[in-house]
């Protein structure tokens, strides 16, 4: 039994809108979307975040953008842009213990960063 709420999604013990999966990662649509395209692509394995990786880890988040480079063809953002973010810890704004990717696009991003 897990408590994390992104294990459960990749368990199926929790319904989301999922968009890609494979042996390694699950990608889904944020619940509290951003953006019209709003999508979160998590390791199937829980990680807490950049901060527990290893240089192991380095197949595993280069395919995480290999899939954020699938998905925003998918969606068709690849040409008017998109903003990948990993949010860390308290000062980044981390609300979900599980590392995450967030792939937000489809319309001009408002707020500069930081
Ligand atoms: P963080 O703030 O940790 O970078 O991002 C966590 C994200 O997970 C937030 O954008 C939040 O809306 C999303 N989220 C939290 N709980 C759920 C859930 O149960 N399902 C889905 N699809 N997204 C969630
Ligand atoms: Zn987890």
């Amino acid at each position: 039994m897990t408590a994390c709420i992104f294990c459960k999604i990749v368990s199926n013990e929790l319904h989301a809108k999922i968009v890609y999966r494979d042996e390694q990662v699950t990608a889904f649509r944020d619940i509290h979307p951003l953006a019209p395209v709003h999508i979160l692509i998590i390791p199937n394995r829980h990680i807490l975040s950049v901060n527990e990786l290893t240089p192991e880890d380095e197949p595993l988040i280069g395919h995480l953008f290999t899939v954020a480079r699938q998905l925003v063809k998918q969606e068709g953002i690849d040409k008017s842009g998109y903003r990948l973010i990993v949010n860390t810890g308290a000062h980044g704004g981390q609300t979900v213990f599980h590392l995450h990717l967030h792939l937000i696009g489809g319309q001009r991003m408002r707020h500069p960063m930081g």
